[in-house]
């Protein structure tokens, strides 16, 4: 058995098949559609799902700085809301 010619990764079923089971999809996909439509939708996608996981990144990184914050004002004595609500 070898591995699959086009994405180096799956190993293919048979010894005269080149692609594996995923990549001889994405060839029939690719004959049956155009060529560049399909790369042009692959592209808007994972393009997409990377900038939507960097977003993500971004906002779980806040959410820690801002646990973190909220964690250090447990050291001080009087949190900043409780100590205006004495004043009033
Ligand atoms: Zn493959």
């Amino acid at each position: 058995m070898g591995f699959c010619s086009f994405c180096n990764e799956n190993e293919v079923e048979g010894w005269l098949k080149y692609y594996c089971t995923d990549c001889a999809m994405l060839k029939r996909m690719l004959v049956l559609h155009d060529p560049n439509k399909c790369v042009n939708i692959l592209k808007r996608c994972l393009i997409r799902n990377e900038e939507q996981i960097t977003n993500k990144i971004k906002l779980e990184l806040k959410t820690q700085d801002k646990e973190l914050n909220e964690d250090n004002s447990y050291n001080t004595p009087l949190p900043p809301l409780t100590r205006s609500k004495i004043k009033n």
